[in-house]
């Protein structure tokens, strides 16, 4: 235990006294009203989750450091030492709290994270009193060795030490029921955690998405099996409900998109794989909290037993926490469903914040500074995410992250990679950066920024048919054409103002005609995988085999091609 959060058990633990005390003297002055036959009162206790939080120590920037309220108001948030202050605020409101995190709060972090293996993030939730975790997809992105390690602490076995002296692991579990070993099938994590409040037990079970395997490279997770959810959950809750614990919390790191944005507690969530799961996990379950899709929805949902409970998710990045107010009763041990009360609570950034979060987070900051400026290779001239007047979009930045891309995916059969521009940050410039190295070299911090999403690679089977109607898709907007950047090799011709779904056409691959009915192999990004920026067409592919992530293929490229020249842009043709 780390002295913060042996400081927030012994604050949490006052509070207990304080509690039983309190409900102590009420009870007594109760059996005096009623002559001896009383009720006791319901113990009240605070749930709080936050889920995808992927190492946001500093507060994001842009869209990402945004709420959008229900009236399209719009409020700055997130921020890990501005999340602590809300969460101790929300803390001290009530007698008895429980803080959880519904996975991925780690992995496909900003650089002062992501450069310690997340290490940091690991002290700040140690700090903040976090007490169980469902398993995200990012947790596994270094594989299930490295989550092992994080839980347990240790050095990391390359790197070693980088962030601090010593790693000494989670202070909180992290849960997976649905996670098996593949060969005994034994548990690979555990699949739930009791936690104490009020005097009251609660069990909180985590699981995460059955189809973790399309989103994480695949060689870290070659031991694991991940099966159904609701199965998984219900087998844990029954087990819970013969230890006696009756009052139930589910993390499941899976989610929904609303239909539109009705703010932070608004509910337009009807379908969806989230929404599947929290309608269906057993009647015992009390509340469910949801993550994955970075939405904002706070929902009632009815169990298979027709009572309604609480279903939630809170954005990511530390921008909302999910609180929801459980009244149990002491006789049976269970949650009385009809007090429940649910709520998104905005980590706005008008408050102080918590200044041991900030220690950690300005440690994390400083100690990344020399590692952000190693250079990784080098540039004969700018590469930016520029297109000439004209253009068709195509750009020298584009396209070597395009080769970069195809080249790390060789495993897979990749023959074409096709990326978003969305996903291509800022530029590389030949001038030296204020990281001080010389002309035309390029660090990892400079990388780091082009491609800052973590994105997994995926190969997918696509036939020459859905390469052409995936192209057209560029155009569906009108003017607001996205160009898709593709790899050397693949080419085709841009008619800009052809017809609807006429304006892309010979398309070739290495000189040869692509031909409709064949099958070729495609490297596209996790985000355009799942159909991103639009791009439905992608969703149809098939035969997924997951890759690296996006800046690893990156970095990998320079390593081997430094120095790179900007490549010309010809694989698209304009008429
Ligand atoms: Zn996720």
């Amino acid at each position: 235990m780390s002295s913060g959060s042996r400081r927030r058990w012994v604050r949490r633990a006052a509070a207990g006294v304080a509690a039983a005390l309190a409900f102590g003297s009420l009870s007594v002055i109760g059996a005096e009203a009623s002559g001896g036959r009383h009720h006791p009162k319901p113990v009240k206790v605070r749930v709080m989750s936050f889920n995808d939080l992927h190492g946001n120590l500093e507060p994001p920037a842009g869209s990402s450091g945004r709420v959008t309220q229900a009236d399209g108001t719009v409020v700055d948030a997130g921020g890990a030492a501005y999340l602590a202050t809300h969460v101790e605020a929300l803390e001290s409101q009530v007698e008895n709290s429980v803080l959880l995190s519904t996975g991925d709060s780690i992995g496909a972090s900003p650089l002062a994270s992501a450069l310690f293996h997340d290490e940091p993030t690991v002290a700040v939730m140690n700090e903040m009193g976090v007490q169980a975790m469902a398993l995200g997809n990012h947790e596994l992105d270094e594989g299930y060795a490295e989550l092992l390690r994080l839980q347990r602490g240790g050095c990391h076995p390359e790197d070693g030490c980088v962030f601090r002296r010593r790693f000494t692991g989670m202070d909180f579990p992290v849960l997976g029921a649905n996670v098996y070993l593949k060969r005994s099938g034994l548990p690979a994590l555990r699949p739930f955690k009791v936690v104490r409040s009020g005097g009251q037990s609660i069990g909180v079970i985590g699981a995460t998405l059955e189809d973790l395997p399309s989103v994480v490279v695949a060689e870290g997770i070659t031991k694991l099996r991940f099966g159904d959810e609701v199965s998984a959950i219900n087998r844990t809750s029954r087990l819970l409900q013969r230890l006696g614990v009756k009052s139930q919390v589910v993390l499941v790191h899976q989610g929904d998109t609303p239909t539109s944005n009705t703010g932070p507690n608004g509910c337009n969530v009807t379908a969806g794989p989230g929404y599947t799961i929290a309608k269906g996990v057993s009647a015992d379950v009390d509340a469910v909290f949801l993550a994955h899709s970075h939405m904002q929805y706070n929902c009632v949902v009815d169990d298979p037993r027709g009572n309604p409970r609480p279903v939630i998710q809170g954005l990511s990045f530390g921008r909302l926490v999910s609180v929801v107010d459980l009244q149990i009763d002491p006789r049976t041990r269970d949650v009385l469903r009809k007090k429940t009360v649910a709520h998104n609570e905005i980590v706005t950034r008008t408050v102080t914040p918590d200044p041991a979060v900030q220690a950690i987070v300005d440690e994390a900051k400083t100690k990344s500074a020399p590692l952000a400026n190693r250079v990784i290779g080098s540039i004969t001239a700018d590469l930016t995410r520029a297109t000439p007047v004209g253009g068709s979009g195509e750009t020298t930045l584009g396209n070597v992250i395009a080769d970069a891309q195809l080249a790390a995916t060789q495993n897979n059969g990749a023959q074409i990679a096709i990326t978003n521009p969305g996903g291509i940050r800022t530029d590389l410039t030949y001038a030296a950066s204020a990281g001080g190295e010389q002309p035309g070299q390029i660090t990892y911090g400079e990388a780091f920024a082009v491609q800052p999403f973590g994105n997994v690679m995926q190969t997918v089977t696509m036939t020459g048919a859905q390469l052409d109607e995936v192209l057209e898709e560029q155009f569906r907007t009108g003017n607001t054409r996205i160009t898709l950047q593709i790899s050397s090799g693949f080419s085709y011709t841009m008619d800009p103002d052809g017809a609807p779904n006429e304006r892309v056409s010979n398309l070739t691959l290495d000189g040869t005609a692509i031909d409709p009915a064949a099958s070729y192999r495609v490297s596209i990004n996790n985000f355009l995988a799942g159909g991103g920026d639009g791009f439905s067409v992608f969703t149809e592919a098939t035969d997924v085999t997951a890759g690296p992530i996006d800046l690893d293929a990156l970095v990998a490229y320079f390593a081997t091609n430094s120095p790179i020249p900007p490549p010309p842009l010809n694989r698209i043709v304009v008429v």
